[in-house]
């Protein structure tokens, strides 16, 4: 069969897919390893028996709702290639905009040592690395599968100023203060309806909700920061497009100063910072 007939072919069974070409022409590259200018030059070529098998698994899979990063195995993070597995959330582009803060807040000092918990594939950790070699990102969650995970992202990329470790939010981390904390935590209420929408429903819920209407592994941060940063280290939290109002409360409370909430591409209220004393 020829590349542009599968396509015509594959489209009838994504009909609830809101992007069916790209994500075939996504499984297309991976199956195939050429890229997508050479897919399009080529659209008549035939494929063999071996990939069109792989490709009809893959569809039937994407068919059922698997997100498109878990069937290649990637997914682009601030222009990284990074490995993402079912036992990560998936990176998303809002996140960048946590990374373009941390960025900001970092662009006078040098040697800067910073926290990111819950750090997932290591997207978070992996970019900030990626754009400050004069600091060290040290990346914490708390599933040894998933450090393994960002270990190998980080070794992929030949990043080399950032660490994973074990750990649940602080719990093994010692008398060490860093000058910044980021994070993007659980923050979806085990209620909310997202929650059973496109690729959510393949996530893992531990990254996705938190209890207490989805505050409370964010309170506890905020909570417990302090102890953890230097006088004049920064926090910087991602949160539900929702719950900036509460967050700047908190971190209030808890006697940050600058509190500032920023927000993502599509306009909602997603990254809340504040500074310690
Ligand atoms: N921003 C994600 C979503 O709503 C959730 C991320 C999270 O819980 N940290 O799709």
């Amino acid at each position: 069969m020829k590349i542009c007939d599968w396509m015509r072919s594959a489209k009838e069974q994504l009909t609830d897919n809101e992007r069916p070409h790209r994500d075939l022409e996504i499984l297309l590259e991976r199956v195939t390893g050429k890229p997508r200018a050479w897919l399009i030059a080529f659209y008549d070529s035939p494929l063999t028996p071996y990939m069109l098998n792989t490709l009809q698994q893959l569809v039937a899979r994407r068919a059922a709702g698997e997100p498109i990063a878990y069937l290649t195995g990637e997914r682009e993070f601030w222009s990284l290639p990074l490995k993402v597995t079912p036992d990560v959330m998936i990176p998303r582009q809002d996140t960048e905009i946590l990374v373009e803060e941390a960025l900001k807040y970092l662009s006078k000092t040098t040697n800067n040592s910073i926290l990111d918990l819950g750090t997932g594939n290591g997207a978070i950790a992996l970019a900030i690395a990626s754009e400050r070699k004069d600091c060290h990102i040290l990346g914490v969650d708390c599933i040894d599968s998933i450090i393994k995970l960002a270990k190998q992202n980080a070794l992929n990329l030949g990043i080399t100023n950032v660490s994973f470790i074990l750990g649940k939010w602080f719990s093994t981390i010692k008398k060490h203060k860093f000058s910044m904390i980021v994070s993007n935590p659980p923050y979806i209420d085990k209620t909310d309806n997202h929650l059973l929408t496109g690729d959510l429903r393949f996530e893992p819920k531990n990254a996705l909700i938190s209890e207490n209407n989805g505050l409370a592994d964010i309170t506890f941060i905020i909570q417990e920061a302090k102890k953890h940063l230097t006088p004049g280290g920064w926090l910087l939290l991602e949160h539900g497009w929702n719950q900036a109002t509460i967050i700047q409360k908190l971190m209030s409370i808890h006697k940050f100063s600058k509190i500032k909430t920023s927000q993502d591409y599509g306009g909602n209220d997603r990254v809340t910072s504040g500074k310690s004393h």
